[in-house]
C-alpha cells in the first residue's frame, strides 16, 4: 500500500446469502485512494455502489478481502475503535440526509466533534463557522424537517466535513434533489473538496460532477474498472 494512501482494499468481496439464495455482489474490488484524491464511482443501479461504499468505511464486513482507513486494517480493529476511526477520520453523505430530526442543524454539525469530546462552546463556534461557509448562517437553528431538501444536504455536507477528516464518501448526494438544487451542491461539493485537501469518493449519476473528479471508476460485474 502506498504511503500517501488514505484508504484502499484489496481483493474486496462481498456475498449476500438470504437463505438459500445467495448474490455475489462484489468480486475482487481493488482500489487506493490517494490523500486529496477526488474519484467518482458510477455504475448501474443494483451494481454494488452502496454496498462498496458501506465496506469501504467499515459499516459492513466484507464476506473476502481487505480494507484499510488511514492505514488501519478495519479488520483487525475492535467495534469500537473501529467507531472511533470512522468519526475521526472518515465523513458520510447520503442520499438521504440522515440528520437528527430532532436537534437543529447547528446541533447536527456539532454531533462528530462532541463524539470526540471538542468542549460544547468551541463545538458550535466551528459547527457555525463552516455552516455559514456552505450558505446555511442564517439556518443555524433550523430543524431537519425546517430546512428545504438542498439545505438539508448542505447540513449534511458540513457534519462529514465538521473533524476534518481524510475522506469523504457520498452516496449520490445530488441524487433526491430537483436539477437547479443538485447543480448548487455539486459546486459546493467541488469548491470544497478543492479548498480543503480532503479525499472526496462520490457515488454519482450526474455526469458534470463525475468529470470533474480526478478519476471516474465504473463498477461492473462486481469490479472497479477505468470508465
Ligand atoms: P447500488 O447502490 O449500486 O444501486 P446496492 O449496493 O444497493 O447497489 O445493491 C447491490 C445488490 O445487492 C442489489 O442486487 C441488492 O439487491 C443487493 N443487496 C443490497 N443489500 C442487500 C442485503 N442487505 N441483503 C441482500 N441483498 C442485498
Ligand atoms: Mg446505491
Amino acid at each position: 500500500m502506498s504511503e500517501m494512501a488514505v484508504l484502499s482494499c484489496r481483493n474486496l468481496g462481498k456475498r449476500y446469502e438470504e437463505g438459500p439464495q445467495s448474490v455475489e455482489v462484489l468480486a475482487g474490488v481493488e482500489l487506493e485512494l490517494l490523500a486529496g484524491e477526488r474519484v467518482a464511482i458510477v455504475g448501474s443501479s443494483g451494481s454494488g455502489k452502496s454496498t462498496l461504499l458501506n465496506l469501504l468505511g467499515g459499516l459492513d464486513n466484507p464476506t473476502q478481502g481487505s480494507v484499510w482507513l488511514d492505514g488501519q486494517d478495519l479488520a483487525r480493529l475492535s467495534e469500537k475503535d473501529r467507531g472511533l476511526l470512522r468519526n475521526r477520520a472518515l465523513g458520510f453523505v447520503y442520499q438521504f440526509h440522515h440528520l437528527l430530526p430532532e436537534f437543529s442543524a447547528l446541533e447536527n454539525v456539532c454531533m462528530p466533534l462532541l463524539i470526540g469530546r471538542t468542549p460544547i462552546p468551541q463545538a458550535r463556534e466551528m459547527a457555525a463557522a463552516l455552516l455559514t461557509r456552505v450558505g446555511l448562517g442564517h439556518r443555524l437553528q433550523h430543524k431537519p424537517a425546517e430546512l428545504s431538501g438542498g439545505e438539508r444536504q448542505r447540513v449534511a455536507i458540513a457534519r462529514a466535513l465538521i473533524n476534518q477528516p481524510k475522506l469523504v464518501m457520498l452516496d449520490e448526494p445530488t441524487g433526491n434533489l430537483d436539477q437547479q438544487t443538485a447543480l448548487g451542491i455539486q459546486e459546493l461539493m467541488l469548491e470544497l473538496s478543492s479548498s480543503l485537501h480532503t479525499a472526496f469518493l462520490v457515488v454519482t449519476h450526474e455526469p458534470r460532477l463525475a468529470q470533474q473528479m480526478d478519476r471516474i471508476l465504473r463498477l461492473e460485474q462486481g469490479r472497479l474498472v477505468v470508465a
